[in-house]
């Protein structure tokens, strides 16, 4: 190109302006603070690595991975493995880079109706953020006291807007608690859009909707292997009626989930005993950990069917700092409104709990 020819550059900020939507730059950002703490209990990570014969078979398997080769572009034998441990057909699963790359996938194929998306609020962020980068108008649907659905608010919501899709993820983050099981499946028989429960937790409650399926074509079920021991896989499996999933397929990018991964996966999926007596384990210390918080003047605890306790205090932002110091972090999430002085702690090992609980009466009697 001759310099004549060149094209006037754009300043950056019209540029932005002029080329991404006003949705996009109001979103902010999905952010993790990051503190370089010890103990840390902000994720909702499992605290537990794999036995050492299961890393031993873990680290033989990536040994035979020809890394210079695309990855089965299905995950077939991840896919089959799954299949039989959820006890559901194949042809129904589909796998995404974290359950996150799942929920933009069902946005994507799935808001071109109404272009609606009604999740209730408060709930995890990652609905509203890819629904509103993606276009989708968000209808949120405030849960009620004990932050369970409020049934007749969410129906006249749905009858009002007539979602596409609808995220109600039960056991629920950040509030902990799973939501009536009468009141989602009335949600999923009013509903005309495609309902997807948000399964995440669900290892930590004990209770499914995947048997819905059968009954109900508009069920989606999202699950994770995040909470329960490989957040670093990041494995997502969507589980729906075939017709459902062929639709979505067609938006995944190929090879969305690597070799290493799917590898990975294959090894632990097929040696898993450790992984259900470490949910075991984290049950007993949440319950634990609730009894502990319960017995403190100064919070407000919600019970929980997950691997975290949400709570209010008196003032998170003070708390916050002095847990930090103490090299402890946990999830802050103070903001006027329903989650004023709002806070989530991870169930970690039983020591991790101990130190927790420990910093928190000193500082609290301080
Ligand atoms: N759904 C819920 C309710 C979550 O809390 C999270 C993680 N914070 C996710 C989905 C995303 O999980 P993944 O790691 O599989 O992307």
């Amino acid at each position: 190109m001759t310099p004549k020819d060149k094209k006037p550059e754009p300043n950056d900020s019209s540029l932005i302006a002029s080329r991404v939507s006003q949705e996009i730059r109001d979103i902010s950002p999905y952010s993790v603070p990051y503190f370089d703490c010890k103990i840390r209990l902000d994720g909702n990570e499992s605290p537990f690595p794999p036995p050492k014969e299961v890393q031993d078979n873990i680290d033989s398997a990536i040994k035979e991975i020809d890394i210079n080769r695309y990855p089965d572009p299905e995950a077939k034998r991840l896919v089959q493995i799954i299949s039989n441990v959820c006890d559901f057909p194949k042809e129904g699963i589909l796998l995404g880079n974290g359950s996150d790359e799942l929920i933009g996938m069902l946005i994507t194929a799935f808001s071109h109706g109404t272009g609606r998306i009604l999740c209730p609020s408060p709930t995890f962020s990652m609905y509203k953020l890819t629904g509103l980068a993606m276009g989708a108008e968000i209808v949120e649907a405030p849960l009620d006291a004990k932050f369970d659905i409020d049934l007749d608010e969410t129906i006249r919501a749905i009858d009002e807007n007539d979602p596409d899709l609808i995220f109600l993820a039960s056991p629920n983050n950040p509030t902990g608690n799973m939501y009536s099981a009468s009141k989602v499946a009335e949600i999923i028989s009013v509903s005309k859009g495609i309902v997807v429960v948000d399964e995440a937790y669900s290892d930590f409650s004990g209770y499914t909707f995947l048997p819905l399926i059968k009954e109900c074509e508009n069920l989606v079920i999202l699950r994770t292997l995040s909470k329960v021991g490989f957040a670093g896989l990041r494995i997502g499996m969507l589980l729906a009626r075939d017709s459902l999933v062929s639709e979505i397929n067609k938006v995944r990018y190929p090879y969305n989930i690597n070799s290493l991964s799917q590898v990975v996966a294959e090894v632990v999926l097929e040696n898993c005993e450790f992984v259900a007596e470490n949910i075991q384990l984290i049950i007993r210390e949440r319950d634990r950990v609730y009894n502990a918080l319960s017995a403190l003047e100064q919070i407000e605890v919600s019970p929980s069917d997950a691997n975290f306790i949400f709570f209010r205090v008196n003032d998170a932002d003070t708390l916050f700092s002095k847990l930090v110091e103490r090299d402890i972090l946990i999830r802050n999430f103070n903001k006027p409104g329903r989650l004023q002085n709002c806070m989530r702690v991870t169930i970690g090992t039983p020591e991790e709990n101990d130190s927790f609980l420990s910093a928190l009466s000193e500082i609290l009697s301080s």
